[in-house]
């Protein structure tokens, strides 16, 4: 098994089109002079002027008390875990999300908590669905201590919950005795797609983050928001992962540049999905699926291609796509790409089906 990535392919061409994910955005010209102006101190000493500025922005646009800046999504969600849960508690979540699948196990190795995967359409589930999963307070049952949502989903398929779907899951959860927490590394697509702010979205959440290394375009940084008692909390666990840094503010100087310019844009990358989504809708053997913001999401079953086969036919092409199943292809717009690279994206891979 291979552990560590596997470097680029070098006999491939160069990535014309890139949608394997938002994830490899490139920081603009702009951003980076904004990150050369950044005034800096000692971040774990709390004198980074940037980074206090931008902990100060989440925390009014999340309508938390505090915030606290980190390297990654993935260690805003662990440390959410980490102080929220005990060893042995149960985690109520989607069975696709992010901290199921994608983070090494990580509530288990770090928390020791387990998760309990729900079902339901599009990486969502109801109050009903929630409830159900409920344990009888037994000794021998999990206490059952957190709900975790996503906002996106990611495997979901980029789907947005509805304010009154997520407000009664979350209240629920709540009125159960259990807290509640937000992977929002994408909240800010869900904002503009459905024109409802973040903090109405993270009202009945106890913490929720933002990521700045998806559509929002920066090279680092993700900051998770709580109660000030919780943030005091997970600077602790910050403090313990080799989370707490020095001169971030080089790092939040970005995060900041793409508050300002980055969000209300990802309405063009949301247009630019659907135009995808519409364009691969007329490809035979291609089922799509109704993107709701920047990911689309394909299935391939009836082109006779698997997933990984059209992804590695599109890329001599030069275009990248990402795989997540035999059939179902994940193809991501962003800040780098624009609507001559989407008609190019369908065009090659509608010629790659063709080619079959
Ligand atoms: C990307 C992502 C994460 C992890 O964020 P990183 O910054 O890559 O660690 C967590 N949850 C969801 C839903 C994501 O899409």
């Amino acid at each position: 098994m291979v552990y560590a990535p596997v470097r680029p392919d070098r006999s491939l061409p160069p990535v014309l089109v890139n949608l394997f994910s938002d994830t490899q955005t490139r920081p603009s010209a702009a951003m980076k002079d904004a990150m050369m102006l950044a005034e800096v101190g000692d971040e774990q000493n709390g004198d980074d002027p940037g980074v206090n500025a931008l902990c100060d922005r989440m925390a009014a646009l999340t309508g938390k008390e505090s915030a606290v800046f980190l390297p990654t999504g993935t260690m805003c969600n662990q440390i959410a875990l980490l102080v929220h849960t005990r060893r042995g508690d149960e985690i109520l979540a989607h069975e696709s999300s992010h901290i199921v699948g994608n983070e090494g196990g990580a509530p288990g190795a770090l928390a020791g908590s387990v998760v309990l995967g729900l079902r339901g359409a599009r990486g969502m589930f109801d109050s009903a669905t929630m409830t159900a999963a409920l344990r009888e307070k037994r000794r021998n049952a999990p206490p059952q201590t957190l709900v975790a949502v996503e906002q996106t989903t990611n495997a979901g398929g980029g789907a947005v919950w509805p304010l009154d779907l997520l407000s009664d899951v979350l209240a629920s959860a709540h009125r159960l005795g259990m807290k509640t927490h937000m992977d929002g590394a994408r909240l800010m697509n869900a904002a503009v797609a459905a024109g409802i702010s973040a903090g109405a979205f993270a009202e009945h959440c106890d913490s929720v983050w933002l990521d700045f290394t998806k559509g929002l375009g920066a090279p680092v940084g993700a900051v998770l928001c709580g109660s000030a008692a919780f943030i005091d909390q997970a600077w602790r666990w910050k403090q313990r992962l080799g989370g707490a840094m020095r001169q971030a503010g080089i790092c939040a100087a970005a995060c900041l540049y793409a508050l300002d310019h980055h969000v209300d844009r990802l309405a063009e990358d949301h247009a630019n999905a659907r135009t995808l989504a519409a364009g691969l809708a007329e490809v035979p053997g291609l089922a799509v699926e109704e993107p709701e913001t920047n990911l689309v999401f394909f299935d391939t079953r009836a082109s006779g291609l698997t997933a990984d086969t059209l992804a590695a036919r599109v890329r001599r092409e030069g275009l990248s796509v990402s795989t997540v199943g035999t059939y179902r292809v994940r193809a991501c717009t962003h800040l780098d790409v624009d609507a001559a690279g989407v008609d190019t994206a369908v065009q090659i891979i509608a010629g790659a089906i063709r080619g079959a």
